[in-house]
C-alpha cells in the first residue's frame, strides 16, 4: 500500500486550482511519457522541469530600454485611454512614466474594468514584458506581468519556461505547477547522507523549489546541484527496481546446468567456421553461468555482424545436454524465422529438434509446437513475443535468450521468469550500448561483448551524397547490379507517421521500377507476414537486386552478400540507427558500400553524424559519439525531451551519478533486502515517486 502521506501527490491535477478536465488532457502530453493510461498526478508536475527561464533581471528606465528586449519597469500611470466604442480593433493603451519617459500599455480586446484595477491613475505600478518601439514611441503590448509597487517583490524575476503544449498557456501551467510544488509533504531523507554531503545536494523538496522558482538561469542547468539532486533520486530509484528484479530472479534459482559437450561438439563440427575469440570467451562466461547454481542474467553485447546468433546456439545446446528446453524470442517475425533458418540445419545435425512460434502459427501447426512444447519433444523453440504468453507452457524450460531488444520492460522480464522453472537469462544487443547506459537500461547485468568480426570481413566504405545526385547514383547502381551485386534502399524515417513512411517506400519503388524492372522488390511493415517473407526470399535467392525497404521490418536481417545499402535522409536517422542499419551490408567476403543520401544543408548535428559514420566503422565508438551529441543537440536548442525514460535525469548531463547510484542501491540492498531499514522505508517512498512501485510489490511477493 502507498504510504498516504503521498495522497497530496498522487490526486488527479484536476485537484489544483484552475484545472479542469480539458487543461488536464493537455498537461497529460508533457508530463512523464508513462502515462499513457492513467491521469495525470499533481506529483507528475513535479518532474516537469523548466527548459529555459525569461530572465526579467533587465531594469533599464524606460527610455534605455532595447527594442524586442525583456524588461521590468517601474512606472507611475497618468491616464488611461479606452478604445473608441464601436472599434473593437483598436487597442486600450494606458500612459505611464518612469524618470527616463513615457511608455504606452497597449492592450487588444481590454477589459477596462480590469485594467483599471490593475493599473489605478496615480499609482506605481510595476510591469514586466517585452519593449516595442512604435516611431519612436516606447510601448508595451500585453505585460506578462503587472503588480503593485508594493506587491512587486512577488514577481518572478527568473521566470522559468516549460515546454508547452498547444493550448496550455504558460501561466496556467506555471501555476499549476507552483502549487504541486507546495503540496510536497514533508518527507525523510533517503539518500546517504554520504552522498549528499559529498556532492552538496539539497533536500529534494529543496531542490524542486529552487528549480520551480529560480533566482538565477543557472538554477534550472541540468548542471545545477538541485537538478543533479533530482537526477541522482532518478536514477537510484531506476537502480534500485532493477535491483530488486535481479535479486528475484536470482533468488528463484535454476539448477546447475552442466553437460557432456556431445552436443555443444555436435553443432561446432556443424559450423563452416571457427569461432572468433570473442565467441570462445562469451560461451565460457556463459557456460561458467549455466554451471552455477544461480541463475544466469547476462547481456552479450556485439555489432551487427559480430556473430551473436551461433553464440546463443552454442549456449541452447548445453542447455540440451543439461536436459532442458531454450527459447529464444526475436523482436519480429522475420528476424524469428531468419534465426530458425540459421539455425534449424546445425541443430539438427546435433540431433536436436527446433519449431517456431510467433503470432502467425495458427491452428494445427500452433497445436503441434504448443504440444511439443508441453511434452518436451522440442528442445529449442525460435519466435516472438508469443513465446512467453500464458498459454504456452515449456516442460522444462532452462534458458531464455532475448535478441536484440533494446529497451527491455521489467513486466517482459518477469513473463520470462514465470515460465519453466525460472530459466537463465541472455539478452542480446547489437546496439553498442556504452557502459554508462547498460546500467540504465539492463541494471546490473553480467556483460560479455563480442568485440572483433568474424575474419574475412572486408571493411564498409561510407560516402555521403546530397539528394540532388540521386540520377549519378541511380547510374552507380545499374553498373553494381550489372555486376551481380544486391542492393537494399531504406526509405526515410518518418517519426509522425508510418503512412507517411509507407508511401515514401511505395513512391521510390514506383520510381525505381520503371529503370530497373524485375530486379526491384518492396518489403513495408503493412505486408502481411507471407507477402514479407516471399519480399525477402525473392531477394535473398537473388530474384531481386534492389530491395525498397522501410525501417521497420528489415533490421538484423542477413543476407550476405547484399553489398551495398542507401539510406534516404540520412540524416534524420540517429547515429545507432544508421550504424544498425549499415550493418547490414559487409557481411560477406566482398567489399561493400554504405550510401548515405541526404538532403542538403544538413543541420549542424546532421552534418556531425554523417562524418562520424565516414570515419568510423567501430560501433562502440559510434555509441559515445550518439552520447556527445545528443548532449550538443540539447545546447543546440535543438533536443526537446530528455533521456528516454527518464523524467528529470539526462544521460549526457548526469552520467557520472549512474555507477554511484548502482552501487549504492546494490549495498543498500545488501544490509536491508527488505528495505525495513529507516532508510530502506524512506527509499520506498522515492520509488513510488518516480514510478517504481512495481517494484515495490516485488518486495512484498518476497
Ligand atoms: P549478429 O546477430 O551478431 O548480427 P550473426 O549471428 O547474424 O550476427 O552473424 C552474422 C554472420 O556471420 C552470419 O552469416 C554467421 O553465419 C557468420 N558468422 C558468425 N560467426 C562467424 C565466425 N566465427 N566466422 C565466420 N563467420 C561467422
Ligand atoms: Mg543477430
Amino acid at each position: 500500500m502507498r504510504p498516504s502521506l503521498l495522497d497530496p501527490l498522487f490526486a488527479p491535477v484536476t485537484a489544483l486550482d484552475g484545472i479542469g478536465p480539458k487543461v488536464a488532457a493537455l498537461i497529460e502530453k508533457i508530463v512523464a511519457a508513462d502515462l499513457t493510461n492513467r491521469a495525470a498526478r499533481v506529483g507528475d508536475l513535479l518532474f516537469l522541469l523548466p527548459n529555459s527561464v525569461i530572465d526579467r533581471r533587465n531594469r533599464p528606465g524606460i527610455a534605455f530600454a532595447a527594442e524586442g528586449a525583456i524588461v521590468t519597469l517601474e512606472v507611475r500611470v497618468d491616464r488611461h485611454q479606452p478604445a473608441p466604442r464601436g472599434n473593437r480593433s483598436a487597442p486600450y493603451r494606458v500612459y505611464a512614466h518612469d524618470d527616463t519617459g513615457e511608455i504606452a500599455l497597449t492592450f487588444f480586446h481590454a477589459h477596462a474594468a480590469w485594467l483599471e484595477k490593475a493599473l489605478p491613475e496615480g499609482e506605481t505600478v510595476v510591469v514586466s514584458g517585452r519593449m516595442e518601439w512604435f516611431n519612436g514611441r516606447p510601448s508595451m503590448v500585453h505585460p506578462d506581468h503587472i503588480a503593485r509597487a508594493d506587491e512587486a517583490a512577488g514577481l518572478p524575476l527568473v521566470e522559468p519556461v516549460y515546454p508547452l503544449t498547444a493550448g496550455l498557456s504558460g501561466k496556467v501551467l506555471r501555476r499549476a505547477i507552483g502549487q504541486s510544488v507546495a503540496r510536497i509533504p514533508a518527507l525523510p531523507e533517503w539518500l546517504d547522507e554520504d552522498v549528499k554531503r559529498r556532492r552538496s545536494f539539497p533536500a529534494f523538496a529543496d531542490s524542486l523549489l529552487r528549480i520551480h522558482n529560480p533566482a538565477d538561469p543557472i538554477d534550472v542547468s541540468p548542471e545545477s546541484a538541485a537538478w543533479r539532486r533530482l537526477a541522482y533520486d532518478e536514477f537510484l530509484a531506476g537502480q534500485l527496481s532493477l535491483a530488486l528484479v535481479r535479486n528475484r530472479i536470482r533468488r528463484l534459482s535454476g539448477r546447475p546446468l552442466a553437460g557432456d559437450g556431445t552436443i555443444v561438439d555436435g553443432v561446432r563440427a556443424a559450423l563452416p567456421y571457427s569461432l572468433t575469440h570473442s565467441q570462445e570467451n562469451a560461451l565460457s562466461e556463459i557456460y561458467a553461468d549455466l554451471a552455477r547454481p544461480e541463475r544466469m542474467l547476462r547481456l552479450l553485447q556485439g555489432d551487427v555482424g559480430s556473430g551473436k546468433t551461433v553464440v546463443a546456439l552454442l549456449a541452447m545446446a548445453r542447455a540440451a545436454e543439461a536436459g532442458g528446453q531454450s527459447a529464444l524470442m526475436a523482436p519480429t517475425e522475420i528476424l524469428a524465422r531468419q534465426h530458425l533458418a540459421t539455425l534449424a540445419p546445425l541443430a539438427a545435425q546435433a540431433g536436436l529438434r527446433t519449431a517456431i512460434l510467433t503470432g502467425r502459427e495458427k491452428g494445427r501447426e500452433r497445436a503441434e509446437v504448443l504440444a511439443g512444447l508441453a511434452d518436451g519433444s522440442i528442445d529449442i523453440v525460435v519466435g516472438t513475443h508469443a513465446l512467453f504468453q500464458e498459454q504456452v507452457a515449456y516442460h522444462d524450460l532452462v534458458l531464455a535468450i532475448v535478441d536484440e531488444q533494446h529497451r527491455f520492460g521489467v513486466h517482459q522480464r518477469l513473463a520470462i521468469t514465470a515460465k519453466g522453472n525460472a530459466p537463465d537469462m541472455l539478452v542480446m544487443t547489437a546496439t553498442p550500448i556504452p557502459r554508462t547506459l547498460v546500467l540504465t537500461a539492463f541494471g546490473d547485468m553480467d556483460v560479455s561483448r563480442l568485440t572483433e568480426k568474424p575474419a574475412g570481413r572486408q571493411p564498409i566504405r561510407t560516402v555521403t551524397l546530397p539528394l540532388d545526385r540521386l540520377d549519378e547514383l541511380i547510374g552507380r547502381i545499374r553498373d553494381a547490379i550489372a555486376d551481380g551485386q544486391k542492393v537494399y534502399w531504406i526509405c526515410p524515417l518518418v517519426e509522425e507517421s508510418e503512412e507517411i513512411e509507407l508511401m515514401a517506400a511505395e513512391d521510390r519503388f514506383a520510381m525505381l521500377k520503371p529503370i530497373f524492372g524485375r530486379a526491384v522488390g518492396l518489403v513495408h511493415g503493412r505486408m502481411k507476414g507471407a507477402e514479407k517473407d516471399e519480399a525477402m526470399r525473392a531477394f535473398k535467392e537473388g530474384e531481386t537486386r534492389i530491395l525498397v525497404a522501410t525501417t521497420v521490418v528489415e533490421v538484423g536481417v542477413d543476407v550476405p552478400d547484399a553489398t551495398i545499402i542507401v539510406i534516404e535522409h540520412a540524416e534524420r536517422f540517429g547515429l545507432a540507427q544508421l550504424h544498425q542499419l549499415r550493418g547490414r551490408v559487409g557481411r560477406g567476403s566482398k567489399a561493400s558500400t554504405c550510401v548515405l543520401l541526404y538532403k542538403s544543408p544538413p543541420g549542424e548535428t546532421a552534418k556531425r553524424r554523417l562524418s562520424v559514420m565516414r570515419d568510423t566503422e567501430d560501433g562502440f565508438v559510434i555509441a559515445e559519439e550518439d552520447l556527445k551529441l545528443r548532449g550538443e543537440g540539447e545546447l543546440l536548442g535543438t533536443r526537446q525531451s530528455g533521456t528516454p525514460g527518464f523524467q528529470v535525469a539526462r544521460i549526457e548531463h548526469h552520467a557520472d551519478l549512474l555507477e554511484t547510484a548502482r552501487d549504492d542501491a546494490r549495498e543498500l540492498l545488501a544490509a536491508d533486502p527488505e528495505m525495513r531499514s529507516e532508510r530502506g522505508e524512506a527509499l520506498r517512498l522515492l520509488l513510488y515517486l518516480f514510478g517504481r512501485d512495481e517494484a515495490v510489490r516485488l518486495l512484498r511477493a518476497g
